[in-house]
């Protein structure tokens, strides 16, 4: 059975893995599955309105699977009301195209909550790379947002603990850009969850069906 990678920003170099390739509207390759999104890094005022098209024409192909990343960061130096536009904008797409959305998340989890409750978006939301504590993992799951897991929870221990508590049927795994197999991150999360890895997979590749429509 495959390991479902969700998020990743590299060619899956090894075999019986299924990866979602994050893509920029500059990419080129759309031969292997893929999300497309704006990520709050790299927006640039003048190019938004010429990036959200191309993404809008991308979003048809039979090999995108999601909007994203997209999201809310209060490091990056890019203006927080402008983030919030162009996150609003490819939630728009994402409904439009009936795809769900792959966020990226930087202390800005109440902002996230709340534009989710103002929204009302019918599809799902992931929120990608989670690395908070339970309080936020539990708020999140209440607002019906999935959250997916990645390299971090190798040796952090209070996403362990999120892990080991949060029920399995919210969750997805990825490696984003660590330099890390996705079959580790799946040997650990079934560890925690005192699971065979076969166990996991085929929770992860239902958890996938769903919230895909696949
Ligand atoms: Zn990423």
């Amino acid at each position: 059975m495959d390991f479902i990678n969700i998020h990743t920003h590299k060619k899956p170099l090894v075999k019986n893995v299924f990866s979602i390739e994050n893509m920029y509207p500059n990419s080129a390759d759309f031969s292997m599955p893929f999300s497309i999104g704006i990520h709050p890094w790299f927006i640039n005022k003048k190019n938004i309105d010429k990036e959200l098209l191309i993404i809008e024409k991308q979003l048809p192909h039979k090999n995108c699977y999601a909007v994203g990343e997209c999201g809310l960061d209060k490091i990056t130096e890019t203006n927080f009301e402008l983030q919030k536009t162009v996150f609003i904008k490819q939630v728009l797409l994402s409904e439009k195209y009936k795809k769900p959305l792959i966020i990226h998340c930087v202390k800005s989890y109440q902002e996230i909550m709340q534009l989710k409750k103002t929204l009302k978006p019918s599809q799902i939301w992931i929120l990608h790379g989670f690395h908070k504590n339970l309080q936020v993992a539990q708020s999140l799951l209440k607002n019906d947002v999935i959250l997916s897991f990645g390299a971090a929870i190798i040796n952090n221990k209070k996403l362990q603990e999120v892990i080991t508590e949060i029920p399995i049927n919210n969750i997805l795994l990825e490696t984003d850009n660590a330099k890390i197999e996705i079959k580790k991150i799946y040997q650990k999360v079934a560890n925690l969850k005192n699971i065979e890895v076969l166990e996991l997979q085929q929770k992860i590749k239902e958890n996938f069906t769903k919230i895909f429509k696949i």
